[in-house]
């Protein structure tokens, strides 16, 4: 069977966990997002977590030697060795650098796209599970149950960094640091803008036609 290894591209709020998710069912490979792995990281109190921290919590990226040790660990497990969905990395053009020094071959890149607008108001009514990571919206997918987990009734929290002051900065980041990498892989030839708009299920139906899968 063919290893796909794919990156979701795309700022904060875009619906890259999301379509990860869907496409981990579609096409049986693990999702890798580096934001779940540094919140599990500080969940589980290591050095690296406690490091990363301030970052996160101030909208920063977290310095690229940390972010990049937990994904060559993660990248070296047994299951990435059928292919990867890249959630949340690479950020910044040294990251991408040290994917391709790996020379992996990627299949594609899938750049999400959204309006400012509409990323902000996802990212203000977020609220996820602090136990099984299920993500909700106050408006657009509330909880039957104000603050619990539907899947696992879990508390449901918002996270530090969707708070109003901090996802401005978060989106400063991404033009400064991610955006240049639609350019980076654009010039690569794997590319592919999906509009992010719109409900979940026709999003997926985008990517899914953009892969050409
Ligand atoms: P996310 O869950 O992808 O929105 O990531 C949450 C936070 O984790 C980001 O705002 C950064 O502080 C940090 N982070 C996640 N992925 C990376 C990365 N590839 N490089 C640097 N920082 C990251």
């Amino acid at each position: 069977m063919k290893a796909h290894r794919l990156i979701l591209l795309g700022p904060p709020g875009a619906g890259k966990g999301t379509q990860s998710e869907r496409l981990v069912k579609a096409l049986s490979v693990p999702q890798i997002s580096t934001g779940d792995l540094l919140r599990g990281a500080r969940n589980a109190g290591t050095e690296l977590g406690n490091q990363a921290k301030v970052y996160m919590d101030t909208g920063a990226l977290v310095p690229d030697e940390l972010v990049l040790a937990l994904v060559e660990e993660r990248l070296a497990a047994p299951d990435a060795a059928r292919g990867y969905i890249l959630d949340g990395f690479p950020r910044n053009e040294a990251q991408a650098e040290a994917l391709t020094a790996r020379k992996v071959e990627l299949e594609r890149v899938v750049n999400l796209v959204v309006s400012d607008e509409l990323l902000v108001d996802r990212l203000s009514g977020r609220r996820i599970c602090r136990k099984c990571g299920a993500s909700y919206h106050v408006a657009f997918r509330p909880t039957a149950h104000e603050g619990v987990c539907d899947v696992c009734g879990g508390e449901v929290y918002q996270r530090p960094d969707d708070a109003a002051g901090v996802i401005a900065q978060r989106l400063e980041v991404y033009r400064e640091q991610t955006a240049p990498l639609v350019a980076y892989y654009e010039k690569a030839g794997i590319l592919r803008t999906v509009a992010g708009h719109g409900e979940m299920d026709e999003v997926f139906e985008r990517i899914v036609e953009a892969l050409e899968l």
